[in-house]
């Protein structure tokens, strides 16, 4: 309700602004952009209740809707739960949640998850927690993608009598989402995957389900600059908008009856805007979506008020509307990416569209837009991404068209009349475009570290000026404010300095060692899912932030897939000199205590195991690898996963090598390990925990902690503190903790004083 209050109220500014009262079609418009917003915010804002924490793991039952389209992936199925009844008395649950409904064994218990779409009531027993993501510098904010959609608690669906209640709750936001699964079932009918590679494209760009499209398919469109076409982003509501505009101009201009009435151009901003709410509609109404349809509605009621406003009032108007509507939308990349689009687009072709006549002048138009609006992306890209692809322009020159007029079109068109034809000409032309995306891909790639988000504003200035009007002198200035993003230096340690990030990638272990001019990873981190792991969804982003793509030495600590899951994505993506393991695997040398180099004067020893230990063919957790580094007189061990009987052995060894400021505690805090004796061993002042938040082992044990604790450590775990960052040298430690350098005010006000 407020934001329909401050919704109406920027409407309000917005009309006073004009200098007379306006004809009755931009109220028209205006009352779209007040009914969108009321529509969207139903029942969203009073419920940003958090699960309350005594709630988490306990079986709750609760009666609620299907409410987005469903998504598979390997274990099940996901989907988002509009909860009207909670059954289960004195439980607190929020409005809106996230559940998995698993097929298959999980956890020595037997699910069967039963066929369920959008828009059917169903009684379930949930088992939640609250909203919770892995937290690492220029990681992916999974807990701020969960708030913007509103969604306080995720969970999944126990195997208690699930039924299904109602077959259809008939309300518009649950019928847009029936029609998009209807949609997307019928792709997969018309066009089965196994036949058709790219089906899962055609779904995305009709429906909005980017899930749909495969993996490695996703490396191509990131080396050529072209992902935001495969999403129903900014960019793409733009441009199908803008393509109806353009069509329903040239045919009003030819009928003169119709001409009569309206004139051309504000029929064409009218059709434009109803093309980009359908289509939006259709996207199932994402985030991205809506802020890319604010924008067009006030951007079109600006240009169609009969007075000519500046591009840069009416983008700014645009981009009041929007926060007031949707404050969150600053924390989404994807906003910044689009409004840089729409305002490109405004900044320099406004006039032009639907007012530009003759090809020649259309297609030097298309350039010019095609030009700006992939400098414009340059900031946000390398602040988000930190790499920019050099054949993006010519990439997108081809596939922004052929993907927008051509192939978008032909998708809506099949999802509206479900024909094969159709749906195989859209499939066709775009196995075409995909043979030259994947020859761009074959390109180089500009990476650089993230800069710091002043040099991206200043490139974003520096880009605003490089695309003033060409009668503007010295516009090329534009560039130098360009330069400290593109060029940003690496971070790196001192000489003698060695800094060690501990990610936090949930149950299981990635560590990060560097010193000045070599990196080592100790462990890329847990398997997540047949689709997923640690490696490529933290460990290679977090090193490209950093601009390492070289790493020295892998080690792959033992085979168990909370630690070995990630190397295949890390040793794919990244350009790795050296594997150090205990797996046994062909191509790489075994760990052996003993082996010990030093790194720009930092000292690196393995201490365990012993070449006996393979011999005795041992079990993985026995054989980790352990690892102590050892720069200006500071120390760490990194213990991995290994057990008593290995501390006992190390003890036996040498306990006088154990001592160290810094202990990576053994196997997550399980009771396996953590001996007092080697406790007491080792002496540390620190102790971090690698750990999943409420993972299934119960890890850390609360005893462990203890026993950590009395001998005078200080905790540091990854589920409640994020990503561990330690830096030794020149007698100097300090330890710091990204959950704590990273505090959002929602996190505290929002979800409570939290993990
Ligand atoms: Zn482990």
């Amino acid at each position: 309700m407020r934001l329909n209050i401050l919704a109406f109220a920027a409407g309000i500014i917005a009309l006073q602004m004009q200098p007379e009262l306006p004809s009755a079609w931009p109220w028209a418009l205006a009352g779209l952009l007040l009914a969108v917003p009321a529509f969207r915010w139903r029942g969203r804002w009073p419920a940003r209740l958090i699960l309350p924490a005594e709630w988490e793991g306990c079986d709750i039952e609760v009666i609620g809707v299907v409410a987005a389209l469903p998504q598979d992936f390997s274990q099940g199925s996901r989907f988002e739960f509009a909860v009207e009844t909670v059954s289960t008395a004195t439980a607190v649950v929020p409005g809106h949640i996230m559940l998995s409904w698993y097929q298959g064994q999980r956890d020595g218990e037997e699910f069967i998850r039963q066929p369920m779409k959008p828009g059917e009531r169903w009684q379930l027993t949930v088992r939640l927690k609250r909203p919770h993501g892995n937290a690492n510098p220029n990681g992916f904010d999974y807990e701020a993608w969960l708030l913007e959609r509103n969604i306080r608690a995720t969970g999944y669906v126990r195997q208690n009598s699930p039924q299904r209640l109602t077959e259809m709750v008939w309300q518009p936001d649950y019928v847009i989402e029936r029609l998009r699964d209807r949609v997307r079932a019928a792709f997969a009918e018309m066009l089965p995957a196994a036949q058709y590679p790219w089906t899962g494209i055609l779904v995305a760009l009709a429906v909005g389900d980017q899930r749909a499209i495969q993996g490695d398919l996703w490396t191509t469109f990131n080396r050529t600059g072209t992902t935001h076409l495969m999403s129903i982003s900014g960019l793409h509501v733009t441009m199908f908008a803008a393509l109806f505009a353009l069509l329903t101009g040239a045919v009003w201009r030819r009928v003169p009856a119709l001409a009569l009435r309206l004139p051309a151009q504000k029929a064409a901003l009218l059709a434009g805007c109803l093309a980009a709410l359908f289509y939006a509609l259709l996207a199932g109404f994402a985030v991205p979506a809506q802020r890319t349809l604010y924008m067009l509605l006030v951007a079109a009621l600006a240009m169609g008020s009969g007075r000519v406003v500046a591009p840069s009032r009416t983008l700014c108007l645009a981009l009041l509307v929007v926060l007031l509507i949707d404050p969150w939308a600053v924390l989404a990349a994807g906003f910044w990416l689009s409004f840089g689009a729409v305002g490109a687009l405004l900044y320099i072709g406004s006039a032009s569209v639907g007012e530009a006549s003759g090809w020649s002048e259309k297609i030097r138009a298309w350039g010019v837009v095609q030009w700006a609006a992939t400098l414009a992306s340059l900031p946000v890209l390398l602040l988000v991404f930190q790499q920019f692809s050099l054949v993006s322009p010519l990439a997108n020159a081809v596939a922004i068209p052929v993907v927008s007029f051509i192939v978008t079109p032909l998708a809506l068109l099949a999802a509206v009349i479900p024909w094969w034809p159709i749906a195989a000409l859209a499939h066709a032309i775009l196995g075409w475009l995909m043979l030259f995306l994947d020859w761009c891909a074959t390109w180089p790639v500009w990476s650089a570290p993230a800069p710091p988000l002043w040099a991206a504003v200043t490139a974003a200035f520096g880009v605003a000026i490089c695309l003033l009007p060409r009668a503007m002198p010295g516009r090329l200035i534009g560039i130098v404010f360009l330069l400290p993003a593109l060029f940003w230096p690496l971070e790196k340690p001192a000489e003698g300095e060695a800094w060690v990030s501990v990610l936090d990638v949930g149950q299981g272990l990635a560590a990060v060692v560097r010193t000045r001019e070599h990196t080592l990873i100790y462990d890329p981190g847990p398997l997540y899912s047949a689709e997923s792991d640690a490696g490529q969804r933290v460990v290679v982003p977090y090193l490209r932030s950093l601009g390492i793509g070289q790493i020295d030495i892998l080690m792959v600590t033992h085979r168990d897939s909370d630690h070995a899951g990630g190397a295949a994505s890390v040793r794919s993506a990244l350009q790795v000199d050296k594997v150090l393991s205990s797996t046994g695997e062909a191509d790489a040398e075994p760990c052996r205590a003993g082996q010990a180099w030093t790194w720009d004067g930092v000292r690196i020893d393995v201490l365990h195991p012993l070449t006996d230990d393979y011999d005795e063919k041992r079990k993985s957790n026995n054989l980790s690898c352990v690892l102590r580094i050892e720069a200006g007189g500071r120390r760490m061990l990194l213990t991995s996963d290994i057990e008593a009987r290995d501390e006992a052995a190390l003890l036996l060894r040498d306990p006088g090598k154990l001592a160290a400021d810094v202990l990576l505690v053994p196997h997550h805090g399980s009771r396996t390990s953590s001996t007092p004796e080697f406790i007491v061993a080792v002496g540390a002042q620190h102790a971090l925990i690698p750990v999943g938040y409420r993972n299934r082992f119960g890890h850390p044990k609360a005893d462990v902690i203890e026993r950590h604790e009395t001998a005078g450590a200080q905790i540091w775990r990854t589920d409640r503190d994020g990503a561990l960052r330690v830096v030794m040298g020149d007698g100097e430690l300090s330890i710091s903790a990204w959950r704590q350098l990273r505090q959002r005010y929602w996190q505290n006000t929002l979800s409570g004083q939290r993990d």
